[in-house]
């Protein structure tokens, strides 16, 4: 009998972390499907079926986290995945910035994944293959942030490229390996209209 492969995706109930959640469920995953709001995270879990485990999660809350990372351990004794996805952005320039709406964005879109990983890792390191994928962005690259614009997002998704390689520097003696990927610009609440690709597309680079 193949073993079970365990995934947790953070911000599932909605936009690209549910669409991660579908794709890893029909590659065969059992999903920990997580949401702030855990009437959300069951929503999300009944519709994406049997294989989907609810979970409530927030990011920007320790307590929340730790609680959820004990409760996975109820299920399982080891975690394959983990996807890094909540996330939120604010419009705003470096010059007229919102000191809350700056903490705000740090907390989910950056601390978030560090005290994530954390609570998860002794999970992960029990996993033959594990895997933490950190949704970044373009937006967060180096090179593209003197275009300016959602200052408090891009400082975020820059911190998190830096957690990134610095975990994974730390975890080069374990099995765990660390990523940041970018979706492209995705049609959800966050992306807009607007965006070039549905969230099928978006949601497949993490897959
Ligand atoms: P979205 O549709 O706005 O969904 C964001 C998700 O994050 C929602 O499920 C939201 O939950 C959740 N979330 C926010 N704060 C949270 C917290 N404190 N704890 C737990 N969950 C929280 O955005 P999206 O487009 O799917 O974005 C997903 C990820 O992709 C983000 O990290 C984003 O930065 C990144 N990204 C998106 C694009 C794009 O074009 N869409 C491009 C590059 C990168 P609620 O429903 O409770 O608010």
């Amino acid at each position: 009998m193949t073993k079970a492969r365990f995934a947790l995706v953070t911000g599932a109930n909605r936009g690209i972390g549910n669409e991660i959640a579908r794709q890893l469920i029909d590659k065969g995953f059992v999903v920990f499907v997580t949401s702030r709001d855990v009437d959300k995270a069951r929503e999300a879990a009944k519709s994406l079926g049997d294989s989907a485990i609810a979970l409530e999660l927030d990011v920007a809350n320790e307590t929340s986290v730790k609680n959820a990372a004990e409760k996975v351990s109820g299920h399982t004794s080891y975690l394959d995945v983990l996807v890094n996805n909540a996330g939120i952005m604010f419009e705003d320039r470096m010059l007229d910035f919102d000191i809350g709406n700056i903490n705000k964005v740090m907390q989910t879109n950056f601390v978030g994944p560090i005290v994530t990983s954390k609570y998860l890792l002794p999970l992960l390191k029990k996993s033959a293959n594990g895997k933490i994928i950190n949704i970044s962005s373009e937006m967060g690259e180096l090179a593209s942030l003197e275009y300016g614009g959602y200052a408090s997002y891009r400082l975020s998704k820059t911190a998190l490229n830096a957690f990134t390689i610095l975990l994974g520097s730390e975890l080069k003696a374990t099995s765990v390996k660390v990523f940041s990927v970018c979706p492209g610009w995705v049609k959800t609440e966050m992306g807009g209209s607007g965006a070039t690709l549905p969230v099928e597309k978006g949601a497949d680079t993490a897959v």
